[in-house]
């Protein structure tokens, strides 16, 4: 006798992408079950700035106004610079009416997300509920293997976060690829008017990232390589409280909020994104560095591409394509970011070119938003901001 499923989809993983993948399915009217293995509120280590680009997908969840209404600041765009020189501003591209992103505290964005997850008549959500294990059927299903029992899908979505545990049990897992990356993540109250930049500071090897975020607070976190990971083995507070006040002067005067979490290493690949059924959403899909703030949008994003194509005749084809058109420009432009960051010449040419040619480093935000090709910028920009010439 042939066995029934439980659902048209499984979910694996209620972060923004999980929980977005849940929400565009039940909304073309597949009959959903999600997991996640935390109870929420949960928080989760993130600089916090939904980039522009990922807005039009929240609209279209019903969630954009909750968000702002939330508190959550906006977001006009990039300040960078070397530490104790003066920053360049690189406003957001405006496109299709869309030109600022938004400080999301995560420990609300994704409080919110479950909420909705919850009241979804089409949607079983479990939260406190591990996925161990992942396996095909005969038939065709898919079977996922959870603390409290097994779970037979026609779909399963992956979003399981960046060290993926299901894509690794599916033998999919690349990386971490060095040389290593890490974040070291807390709050700040800032109390006076919301400073609605992004900024990010370039020291030696280490980048301090800091944006706005609800409640009068700005996240501060530090981007390093492994090899100046090392200063804060034993004393991750303490160590992080003085390079942080050292580079942003103004967090001497502010009060730390909550704790300070430390994540990485950052880079992880994947053999595939699709196949047999099993679709991988979110970071589990593959994560290159989050310098260009790019994951929740891009999560988002990709949770849409996935309840799309359950529509098709061949899913798993109609998953990878635009997967692939969702991440390949927004990886190259972070790959560019990073050389910037290890190289302190290039961010002072950088900073001389911004100054003759403004709209460049916007034009490269907007490729990394998936906005336009990376042919948006004239050969002659490419010499400039290299050369510097
Ligand atoms: C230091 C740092 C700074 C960043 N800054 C930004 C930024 O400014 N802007 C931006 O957009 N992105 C940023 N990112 C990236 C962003 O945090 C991620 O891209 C985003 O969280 C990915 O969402 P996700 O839903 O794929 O995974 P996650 O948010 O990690 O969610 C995964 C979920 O899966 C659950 N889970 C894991 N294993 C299991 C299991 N076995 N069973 C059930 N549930 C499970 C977890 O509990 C979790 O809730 C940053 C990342 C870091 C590390």
């Amino acid at each position: 006798m042939a066995r029934g499923i439980d659902a048209d989809v499984a979910v694996v993983g209620a972060g923004p992408a999980g929980a977005a993948a849940a929400l565009f399915a039940a909304a073309r009217g597949h009959r959903v079950i999600i997991f996640d293995k935390q109870a929420f509120p949960r928080d989760k280590p993130c600089g916090e700035g939904l980039m522009p680009g990922g807005r039009p997908a929240l609209r279209e969840l019903g969630l954009e106004e909750n968000v702002v209404s939330g508190g959550a600041p906006p977001l006009r765009g990039i300040q960078f610079g070397r530490v104790e020189e003066p920053h360049v501003a690189v406003p957001f591209p405006a496109h299709d009416g869309e030109h600022a992103g938004l400080g999301i505290r995560r420990l609300t964005f994704d409080a919110q997300l479950a909420d909705a997850l919850g009241q979804h008549s089409g949607i079983q959500f479990s939260p406190q509920t591990e996925a161990r294990d992942i396996r095909r059927d005969s038939d065709g299903m898919t079977t996922v293997l959870t603390a409290a029992g097994e779970v037979r899908a026609r779909f399963v979505a992956v979003a399981d976060g960046l060290r993926s545990a299901l894509r690794h049990r599916l033998g999919w897992t690349v990386g971490p690829r060095p040389p290593h990356r890490y974040g070291i993540v807390a709050h700040w109250l800032m109390a006076g008017p919301v400073d609605p930049w992004v900024r990010i500071t370039f020291d030696r090897g280490l980048e301090v990232y800091e944006g706005p975020v609800a409640g009068d607070q700005r996240m501060v976190a530090l981007l390093c390589y492994q090899d100046r990971m090392r200063e804060f083995g034993g004393r991750l507070e303490a160590r992080y409280r003085e390079i942080a006040q050292a580079i942003r002067p103004g967090l001497r005067q502010a009060d730390m909020v909550g704790p300070v979490s430390a994540v990485g290493p950052f880079w992880y690949g994947t053999r595939t994104v699709a196949d047999r059924g099993i679709f991988l959403v979110g970071d589990a899909a593959g994560f290159t560095d989050p310098i260009t703030a790019e994951g929740v949008a891009t999560g988002l994003r990709q949770a849409r591409a996935f309840a799309d194509a359950l529509a098709s005749p061949n899913p798993e084809p109609a998953y990878r394509h635009p997967h692939r058109r969702l991440t390949k420009d927004p990886h190259r432009v972070a790959a560019l970011f990073l050389r910037l960051s290890r190289t302190p010449a290039l961010v002072d040419r950088a900073i001389h070119n911004h100054a003759r040619s403004p709209q460049t480093l916007t034009k490269l935000l907007g490729i990394g938003f998936g906005y336009w090709g990376f042919n948006r910028i004239t050969p002659r920009e490419w010499i400039r901001m290299f050369s510097g010439r």
